[in-house]
């Protein structure tokens, strides 16, 4: 191990695990409000495994919390294990990118999480919402709340402010015309 047991060495692990989560948490955030945003029910593939669970979730929230755990993590399980083979082939496999791979793989379980009640969760996971390290089941729910063009961030409650004003603010993000939110409310005046 590079580090070594001393203070610097603990800081720097602790600061690389910040500094990863809070990309996993921005990046799958993007890929959220670009699939929120543009992607269709009708699109071959995409639409069966990802579009179409997506508009239940937004609309029936508890049924992903009762749906096996493979259902709901097996499209993000995969896009994570093509990236770590991809990156593990061209720079190397590091610690900091199966820390990224593994967190991006199953953060919609993080997703999940705050969907449940404290007694589902366990003490352990309640703890982490309650001390703001994973993010709140309430920060969560303005996702759901319409027009649902919100808080597409499901680690921490930390990115979403920067991700969220790229309507407000613009020029964070190339926001494509600005169609952001609109999709979803086209597609839900279908259900
Ligand atoms: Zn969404
Ligand atoms: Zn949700």
């Amino acid at each position: 191990m590079a580090y070594g047991f001393t203070a610097i060495g603990v800081a720097q692990i602790i600061a690389w695990i910040v500094v990863v989560i809070l990309a996993v948490d921005f990046l799958s955030g993007v890929f959220h409000w670009l699939e929120d945003s543009y992607a269709r029910p009708e699109t071959p593939v995409l639409g069966r495994f990802v579009v179409n669970p997506n508009i239940i979730h937004h609309h029936h929230p508890r049924d992903f919390v009762k749906s096996p755990f493979w259902h709901r993590n097996i499209v993000t399980a995969m896009l994570g294990g093509i990236v770590f083979v991809l990156a593990a082939a061209t720079m190397g496999i590091t610690w900091q990118l199966i820390l990224l791979c593994g967190i991006g793989a199953f953060c919609n379980e993080f997703h999940c999480w705050a969907h449940r009640s404290a007694e589902e969760n366990g003490a352990v996971i309640t703890a982490l919402h309650r001390l703001r390290i994973l993010q709140t089941p309430r920060h969560h729910a303005t996702h759901h709340t319409d027009p649902k063009n919100r808080a597409y961030c499901v680690l921490t409650n930390y990115t979403n402010p920067v991700l969220d004003s790229r309507g407000a603010g613009g020029g964070i993000l190339l926001d494509l015309g600005g169609a952001g939110g609109e999709t979803l409310e086209m597609l839900k005046r279908h259900h």
